[in-house]
């Protein structure tokens, strides 16, 4: 039997917890792609939005199958840029730091904050070396390109502050959520790190755009697996809506930043 090699798609995006499924794709196409690093979190589901394809991958796996900290991250990133992917999108679910940051909004962030204890980072390991600059973990033009369309669309949204990601799989404790707190951090995630380390070192533009689900534990505020879930089908809403604006329209090229030439003078 003759296997079709996947085709070439510049657009990538992974998708959080209650984004398992690009529901918006049309003409859509499924590749399962071996790696180095072992298996990505499902197949990597390739669609066209308007006239862009775009590479999805659910980060936990279509049944949410792999939590925060057993998700194949390096695989993920591997498996989008050997299909050429140059500009990627992440969508997570986070927690408030702010009584002004509420439930409901989105955030997109521009600086970041790395918790975690016990995740592979590195595409780098024995024999080669690099070391990448991470002074600016997003993409600044595909941010602010995202943060202009929410902003047309009038979706309630932050754009600039801080996400930190913690270990998980467990939430914070008051104490720990209160030290975040007093750090100046916005938003709080199990998720954006390890991949915007590895993003960079693929030369990736990498942009994520978070839905706030609910207070940190800090506000002591106990919500309902009710509201949750009720929070999280509207964010679904307002991220698809974003989504469906900004994809068919975003450039492709890595023209307007450095993200593309982050490995120069770092290996
Ligand atoms: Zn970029």
């Amino acid at each position: 039997m003759l296997v079709k090699p996947p085709e070439k798609v510049a657009i990538g995006m992974i998708g959080g917890t209650g984004v398992y499924d690009p529901e918006v794709f049309t003409d859509m196409n499924e590749y399962k792609i071996y790696t180095p690093f072992g298996s990505p979190s499902d197949k990597i589901m390739v669609g066209s939005l308007g006239t862009q394809r775009v590479a999805f991958i659910p980060r936990h796996g279509r049944g949410h199958n792999y939590p925060p900290h057993l998700v194949n991250y390096r695989a993920n990133i591997w498996a989008l840029k050997s299909l050429g992917v140059t500009r990627l999108i992440t969508v997570s679910a986070v927690g408030s730091l702010k009584d002004e940051i509420k439930p409901g909004d989105l955030f997109i962030p521009d600086q970041a904050f790395d918790w975690t204890r016990s995740r592979p980072r590195t595409f780098f390991e024995e024999g080669l070396v690099a070391h990448v600059s991470m002074a600016h973990p997003f993409c600044p033009d595909l941010s602010r390109f995202i943060a202009d369309k929410a902003k047309a669309l009038k979706l309630p949204h932050h754009y600039k502050g801080t996400i930190i990601t913690i270990e998980g799989p467990q939430f914070s404790t008051i104490a720990e959520s209160h030290f975040y707190r007093a750090q100046g951090f916005d938003i709080i995630g199990m998720t954006l790190h390890p991949e915007v380390y590895l993003a960079r070192e693929a030369q990736l533009c990498f942009t994520n755009v978070s839905m706030i689900t609910d207070y940190d534990v800090y506000a002591e505020k106990p919500v309902s697996h009710e509201e949750v879930q009720k929070t999280m089908a509207e964010n679904l809403g307002k991220v698809k809506k974003l989504l469906i604006d900004v994809i068919p329209s975003m450039s492709t090229k890595q023209d307007k930043c450095e993200c593309g030439k982050a490995l120069k003078g770092a290996v």
